[in-house]
Parts: structure tokens; C-alpha cells; sequence
């Protein structure tokens, strides 16, 4: 890592840098570059600091510290989780993150992250789905036609290679949209009206739905041999989006078991019930999918390791660019000792 400038100043990239690096990538490709460095990095898990996110819940929502360490580059992000912030007009996930040096603390990328959540949640979801889905899914269902709704498709379809999307949601305004944004995509869009017509003939199952409460998008019977659930919704306590039925007929893949206890789905389980670290089946020391009719569930809540590999991405995407802008955030008096002259003679 590069020491800090002089001047200490800090790239920050805006929500606009970061609309402007992705539609200059390409979303899909930028998905796909961010799914490698999170394999990547998920090859290394031990080497990273751990710990269960740090959450501040109240009655409407969860404000939420996301860190991790690789020992070389710090990392972490900001988010927060609102339901019932959409009927306001605000953003149910808001997002913010931060690299610094280990050799000295400097901070080295400070961005925007609330659209960069949305694509690092995506390329998670199809980098699990890759490994555990049936092979040759060409179909998925889309319960939840928010904010992920249109990541989580494009994802699927540039690194798993789905071909057909099922989409429903309980507001049909949300489905509308949801379909709209895909229509050049290349997926063929089929808009449906429960969720029972969404699941027919789909090889995977993402739901993405909001809602604080223990909450049954599927139910058991809906969910036949084979299928991959991508369950992206349920991501805090006291909020869930599966029967619990169906994750006692399910093989579950998470990412950091610590954290997904108390967020996830298997939250509705016994502490002991097992499950499978999801970089285990990358690196080759625990088995993903081993028959047809199994069925695979990827309970994800979302781990600071992920926000990491996407700010890495983020900072060396905007080197020669001008997707940033230098940021005096640190104060940083040519005598480091003299921070009060500093300010006595800005006077
Ligand atoms: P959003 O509010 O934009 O969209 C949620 C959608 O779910 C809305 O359109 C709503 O109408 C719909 N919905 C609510 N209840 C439903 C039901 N019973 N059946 C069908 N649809 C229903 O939110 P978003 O930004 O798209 O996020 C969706 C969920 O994903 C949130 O719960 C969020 O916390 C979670 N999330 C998880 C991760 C992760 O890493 N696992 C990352 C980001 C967001």
C-alpha cells in the first residue's frame, strides 16, 4: 500500500463517482470483478480479523459497524436497515466504508457504499449460487422487487448464467419497475402475482423482501427437491423471510457463522444446528452441493469481508480516473506534534 500523500488527502468517491465508474465498467463486468476479489479473499478467510457486525437496533430499524483486517489494509462500513423508510421516500439500506493503512492508520478510500452494497450483494449471492445451484439453472424466482432486485438478476445472469426471471412482490408498483429496469437485459421477464406462480420451474429461489418481523415469504410446501434458495432478506434479529420447516430439509451455507446465528435464518434453529462456512466450499475443505435433489440454502446477512474485497475493487477501479475527489479529512500539521499551531495560525 502507498503511504499518504503530503497532504493527507483522501480519495473520496460520491454517489456520482460511483454511478459514473460503474456505468463506465459496466455493471455486469464490475459484478464479476467484484466476485473474483471476494473468492479471492474468501481463499484467505483465516487471515482476516472476525467479528459479528456491531448492531444498534430500534423499533423501526438497525444501525450497524461493519469491520474487518486483513493485516496489511483495514477496513469497514456504515449501514443502516429501515423497512419502512421506502413509504418516506428513503432508502431502506444506506451505506458508507472506509480503507486505511495498518502501517499507520491513515484512511486510503473513503466512498460512497449504499449502490456499492447493492452490487457486492449480488456478486455474493451468484458466486454462492455458481457453486451450489443445480447445474445448468437457467430459471430464477425474485421475491422482493426493491432496491437488490435488479443486481441480484443481472449478477445471476452474468456469473451463473440464468437465462429467465420470475418476479413478485406484494406491490406491483415494485414488480413494475423491477421489470422495466431489465427489459434490456437480455433476461426474459415473466411478472407474476403471488409468489407460488413465481417459484414454477425456477432452479433458484432469491427472496429480498423487507420486513421486521418473522416474516413467511416461503413457505415449506413451496420449496421442492433441488431448488438453490438465495435468501438475502432475513439479515437481523427478529427478522426472517423463511418457514422454518424448510430449513430443516435444507443444506445451509453461511457466510460467518457468529454473525448469521443471530441474524440469520437459522437464528429460528438451535445454536447447535449445523451449517457450512460458505469459504469452506470454496477453498475445497467442506462439500457444497453433492446431489440433484438436494436442497441448498445460502443464508446470507452479509459480511464485512465482502465490503472489503468491493472497497479494494473500488480503490484501484479509480486510480488514473477521475471518479474521485481528493478529500481533506485528516489533520495533518507539518510539525506532527504541533496540531494547536496548526489552528492558531489559520486564524
Ligand atoms: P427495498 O425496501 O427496496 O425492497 C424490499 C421489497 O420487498 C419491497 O418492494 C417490498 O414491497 C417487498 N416486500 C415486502 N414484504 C414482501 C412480501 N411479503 N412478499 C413480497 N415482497 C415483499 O429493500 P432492498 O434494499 O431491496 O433490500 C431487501 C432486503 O435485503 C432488506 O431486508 C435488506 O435488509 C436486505 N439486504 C440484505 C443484504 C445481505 O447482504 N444479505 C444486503 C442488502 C440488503
Amino acid at each position: 500500500m502507498t503511504s499518504p500523500s503530503h497532504k493527507a488527502l483522501v480519495p473520496f468517491v460520491s454517489v456520482d463517482h460511483m454511478m459514473r465508474l460503474i456505468n463506465h465498467i459496466g455493471l455486469a463486468p464490475m459484478m464479476l470483478g467484484i466476485c473474483d476479489r471476494i473468492e479471492a479473499d474468501f481463499h484467505r478467510w483465516p487471515l482476516f480479523d472476525k467479528t459479528p457486525r456491531v448492531a444498534s437496533h430500534s423499533d423501526v430499524g438497525v444501525i450497524e459497524l461493519m469491520p474487518t483486517s486483513d493485516g496489511d489494509v483495514y477496513g469497514f462500513k456504515y449501514v443502516n436497515g429501515h423497512p419502512g423508510n421506502t413509504k418516506d421516500g428513503l432508502q431502506t439500506v444506506t451505506a458508507f466504508g472506509l480503507l486505511s493503512d495498518v502501517a499507520n492508520g491513515y484512511p486510503v478510500l473513503f466512498s460512497e457504499m449504499t449502490i456499492l452494497t447493492a452490487l457486492r450483494t449480488a456478486a455474493t449471492s451468484a458466486l454462492a449460487a455458481r457453486v451450489l445451484a443445480p447445474k445448468g439453472a437457467t430459471v430464477m424466482a425474485m421475491i422482493g422487487n426493491g432496491a437488490q432486485s435488479e443486481f441480484q438478476s443481472i449478477a445471476m445472469q452474468a456469473i451463473v448464467g440464468i437465462t429467465e426471471v420470475r418476479l413478485y412482490d406484494v406491490d406491483p408498483a415494485a414488480t413494475a419497475k423491477c421489470a422495466r429496469n431489465l427489459q434490456a437485459s437480455g433476461l426474459k421477464v415473466v411478472s407474476c402475482t403471488s409468489a407460488e406462480e413465481a417459484i414454477l420451474g425456477a432452479h433458484i429461489i432469491t427472496t429480498c423482501t423487507a420486513d421486521k418481523q418473522y416474516a413467511t415469504i416461503l413457505t415449506d410446501n413451496m420449496v421442492g427437491a433441488g431448488v438453490h434458495l438465495n435468501a438475502i432478506g432475513g439479515d437481523c434479529p427478529g427478522k426472517t423471510e423463511l418457514a422454518p420447516a424448510i430449513l430443516h430439509r435444507a443444506d445451509i451455507f453461511v457466510e460467518y457463522p457468529e454473525q448469521t446465528r443471530i441474524e440469520g435464518e437459522i437464528q429460528q434453529l438451535d445454536a447447535d444446528h449445523p451449517v457450512t462456512e460458505f469459504w469452506e466450499v470454496l477453498t475445497g475443505t467442506a462439500k457444497g452441493r453433492t446431489d440433484a435433489k438436494q436442497i441448498t440454502l445460502f443464508d446470507s446477512v452479509g459480511f464485512a469481508i465482502e465490503d472489503f474485497s468491493a472497497l479494494c475493487y473500488v480503490r484501484d477501479a479509480i486510480k488514473g480516473t477521475d471518479f474521485f475527489t481528493p478529500l481533506d479529512m485528516l489533520a495533518d500539521p507539518d510539525d506532527p506534534r504541533d496540531l494547536f499551531g496548526m489552528v492558531a495560525r489559520a486564524k
